[in-house]
């Protein structure tokens, strides 16, 4: 929990990627996640961990307190920020351990290879090991 963002750290911010690499980046990270259906699986059974609060908001707003709608109201407006950042966070480490990894990946293909854990950007000829993280580089070469 040391190094929690709010968004994933995708690369290094040194690399500074125009808006249209950008996006072939992201495109080549979607394709290839997708050819994974483990990641695909992992990416969608987190982010969807916090719907049962919002499938409860209907039941909060009528039962939340009877005879008192205002309190229903503020009880089931509660229950909906609560649902609005866990579902961030939840999305946030659903990118994390699965679609970060396959960002990290495509960077190479851009021609800038970067560690698969860490982002650290390798240059053109990769090492065997990571210089920041001491991952073994094998995937990012
Ligand atoms: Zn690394």
């Amino acid at each position: 929990m040391a190094d929690w963002n709010w968004w994933p750290r995708f690369h290094d911010p040194s690399l500074r990627l125009s808006l249209r690499e950008q996006v072939v980046l992201h495109v080549e990270a979607n394709v290839r996640m997708l050819r994974d259906w483990r990641a695909c699986w992992t990416f969608t059974w987190i982010s969807l961990l916090p719907v049962p609060l919002l499938l409860a908001l209907p039941y909060l707003i009528v039962h939340g307190w009877d005879g008192h709608p205002a309190a229903s109201l503020a009880v089931a407006g509660l229950a909906f920020l609560a649902y609005m950042l866990l579902q961030h966070v939840a999305f946030a480490v659903a990118m994390r351990r699965t679609y970060v990894r396959f960002v990290r990946l495509s960077l190479a293909s851009l021609g800038h290879p970067a560690c698969v854990e860490c982002g650290h950007p390798l240059g053109p000829k990769p090492p065997a090991s990571c210089p920041e993280c001491g991952s073994a580089l094998g995937e990012s070469r």
